[in-house]
């Protein structure tokens, strides 16, 4: 008989059957109870956490004939025909390869036939997030007006990344990182169900470097009952070796402590256990990331960055090691080699040459402060010409063009701006480059260096703009975040203004803006002359 992997072993059929998630499961049971079937679900989480397992068992539930307690019953002809995943009623596509608008347009062509068996044909898009713009456009038409038999159910890991538009139209679910002992308690199943013995030291690491998520713990598992009779904390270590969390911490710890001899080593070991250099690029860059979170926001982690508690404890004690600059530096760094690491001849040498450039110190903080003296020296100008436009002396006395003296106190403190100063007109690049430097001399500098990852994208009526990555977003959305740079540029603007961070490309727009750009990505999806344009839609036939 063919090896069946464990996680597929061990996936839920009934929602009785799924570990964590308790309070969304309940929710998801009532609706089936009450047969109030939402159109559109939208399941979010990180990998693993149970929600395409979630999808599939939703979709049975629907269908069932017999449901018990809001589960599929397990035994009626539609259960049956689904689990032989034999009925055409439940649809899964996967977006990862599936992105084309061609693809998601035959799928939605076929949404207005009736389910072949069922009460409803249900569509699970899996990292629904992973669409083009011209399909999501495509998949936002059939959500505005869903026939009555359709439920889709997506799927994302990444929900900051869907338009407004959808996320508005679905009911949405958050799947939480499944708490270690939970994972344990099911991987204790698996191992007894296998004839294994497991140290429970041995379990507890597996589900920690899993870091909440099921299908990992239970591939680990795998692996470990692939090499030997007994399942011991030891075999697990050395399984895991370099592809944990660990290996990260201890190539940041290498960098940080400048051993340039540590850091080759470090990626010997990750090149013998046959890693991809590009992945741990990645994983790197990530890393780094996380480290500048911990030091801008401390206490926050576990909901900014979906940790464990421990793993926060971790993510500040490496941080308190490093400069905002030097991590900032850094991440750059990684980033930039994973791009280059596509094209590379050798990926281990530009690895080795990457890494051994965040390991020189000296160069990056020269850069540093060299970028400071210039941001000074350019704040200096300004003010000078803004005097002069303003009027404020016609001669260069000697005392007056000398530069005021940097006090140690922080620019947030300072006065507001006399009025005459910012009625001359100052330029709305130079009231965000000023709230810099105030970030940047102590108002906070780990926002100054998020700030500086994203783009000031400029200013229209009062609302200065910024687009960065989303992880520093969280961070500079949050409220005191966003009051201390509204404040700072009010006091740069003379009046107040407000300040609205997104993510690239999702600046709002009007609603006649992107009725004008979805219509012209749809005649360039489908050909201008393939597109007919009404003013209702046809009733669903
Ligand atoms: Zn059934």
């Amino acid at each position: 008989m063919a090896y069946t992997a464990l996680y597929r072993q061990w996936r839920p059929t009934t929602f009785s059957e799924m570990v964590g998630q308790e309070h969304l499961i309940t929710a998801l049971r009532n609706q089936v109870t009450s047969g109030r079937i939402a159109h559109a679900y939208l399941f979010c989480g990180s990998r693993g956490t149970g929600k395409t397992s979630a999808a599939k068992i939703l979709a049975r539930a629907v269908n069932c004939e017999r449901p018990e307690n809001g589960d599929p019953c397990g035994e009626c002809d539609s259960c049956r025909r689904l689990l032989r995943e034999e009925s055409l009623d439940v649809i899964e596509m996967d977006a990862a390869s599936n992105s084309t608008v061609d693809q998601m347009r035959d799928l939605l062509d076929n949404v207005i036939y009736p389910p072949q068996y069922g009460k409803y044909k249900v569509y699970i898009v899996d990292e629904v997030h992973m669409l083009s713009n011209s399909a999501f456009n495509a998949l936002l038409k059939t959500l505005e007006e869903p026939p009555a038999h359709v439920v889709f159910i997506l799927a994302t890991t990444d929900p900051q990344k869907l338009p407004a538009t959808i996320l508005s139209r679905c009911q949405r679910y958050d799947f939480g990182r499944i708490p270690a002992d939970q994972i344990v308690q099911r991987l204790r199943e698996a191992a007894d169900g296998a004839g294994r013995q497991a140290e429970d030291k041995a379990l507890y690491r597996i589900a920690r470097s899993a870091e909440g998520g099921m299908r990992d713990a239970l591939s680990l598992l795998d692996m470990c009952i692939g090499y030997g009779e007994e399942i011991t904390d030891d075999l697990v270590r050395s399984l895991l070796g370099t592809s944990d969390a660990a290996f990260l911490f201890r190539f940041t710890e290498a960098l940080g402590e400048e051993d340039a001899a540590a850091v080759m080593r470090l990626i010997d070991e990750l090149m013998r256990s046959g890693r991809e250099p590009i992945v741990f690029a990645r994983d790197m860059s990530e890393h780094l990331r996380s480290l500048l979170v911990a030091k801008a926001c401390p206490g926050e982690l576990p909901a900014l960055l979906d940790v464990t508690e421990d793993a926060a404890r971790e993510l500040e004690g490496q941080a308190d090691r490093f400069t905002e600059t030097r991590l900032m530096s850094m991440q750059e760094l990684f980033m930039g080699t994973e791009t280059s690491l596509r094209y590379a001849s050798s990926p281990r040498n530009a690895l080795e040459a990457a890494a051994l450039k965040a390991c020189l110190r000296t160069g990056e903080e020269d850069t540093a402060a060299l970028r400071q003296r210039v941001e000074e020296l350019e704040q200096t100008v300004r003010r000078l010409t803004e005097q002069l436009a303003a009027g404020a002396w016609s001669a260069p006395a000697p005392a007056q063009t000398k530069p005021e003296k940097k006090t140690a106190e922080p620019a947030t403190k300072a006065a507001p701006r006399p009025k005459e100063q910012t009625a001359g007109g100052r330029s709305s690049d130079t009231v965000w480059k000023d709230m810099m430097i105030a970030l940047r001399r102590g108002a906070d500098i780990p926002l100054h260096a998020m700030l500086t990852s994203g783009k000031f994208i400029g200013c229209r009526d009062g609302v200065y703009r910024w687009e960065g990555d989303k992880v520093y977003l969280a961070v500079v959305q949050k409220q005191e975040k966003q009051a201390l740079i509204e404040r700072l540029l009010s006091e740069g603007a003379g009046a107040p203004v407000t300040f609205e961070p997104s993510l690239p490309g999702q600046e709002k727009k009007t609603a006649g803006e992107s009725e004008k750009e979805m219509l012209s990505q749809l005649q360039e999806a489908f050909g201008r002359e393939n597109l007919l344009i009404q003013e209702e839609l046809p009733g669903e036939g």
